[in-house]
C-alpha cells in the first residue's frame, strides 16, 4: 500500500508535469491576438498555479506512501518484539495451548502458562524448581 502511494505520486508528477507545461502553453494562448502570440501572464500563471498544485499533490502522496510503509514496520516491529506473532489477536485460553504446545510450561504453584524461553514465573517459583 505504501508503495502503492509512491508509484501513484510518481505517476502524478510525471502526468501532472506534462498536463502543466500543455495547459500553460494552450491556456496561454487565449486573448492572443495573434496566433502565434500568447499571453505570458496567463501561461506563467497557469503554469505557475498547476504545478504547485501538481507538486503539492505528489508530496501529499509520496509522504502519505512513506506514513503508510513506516506504520507498518512499526507494527510488524511491535509484534515480532512480542514473542508470539498472533498473541493481540487471539483469546487467552488459545494463547495458552499454542505456548504449552510450542514447548511452554505451567507454574504448578499459581497456574500460570509460560512460553518455554520464560524461566521463573510472576509467583516466584522458577520453571526448573
Ligand atoms: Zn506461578
Amino acid at each position: 500500500m505504501g508503495s502503492v502511494c509512491k508509484g501513484l505520486a510518481t505517476l502524478y508528477g510525471v502526468f501532472g508535469s506534462i498536463g502543466t507545461i500543455v495547459m500553460s502553453y494552450s491556456l496561454g494562448k487565449i486573448g492572443a491576438v495573434h496566433r502565434a502570440d500568447r499571453t505570458w501572464l496567463l501561461t506563467i500563471s497557469v503554469f505557475l498555479g498547476m504545478g504547485l498544485m501538481v507538486a503539492m499533490i505528489c508530496v501529499a502522496l509520496y509522504t502519505l506512501g512513506d506514513i503508510h510503509e513506516q506504520l507498518q514496520s512499526y507494527t510488524f516491529a511491535g509484534r515480532s518484539g512480542l514473542s508470539d506473532l498472533s498473541g493481540l489477536s487471539e483469546d487467552k485460553e488459545t494463547k495458552n495451548k499454542r505456548l504449552l504446545a510450542n514447548g511452554g510450561w505451567k507454574c504448578p504453584d499459581c497456574g500460570s502458562i509460560h512460553p518455554s524461553y520464560e524461566t521463573t514465573c510472576k509467583c516466584g517459583r522458577s520453571k526448573n524448581d
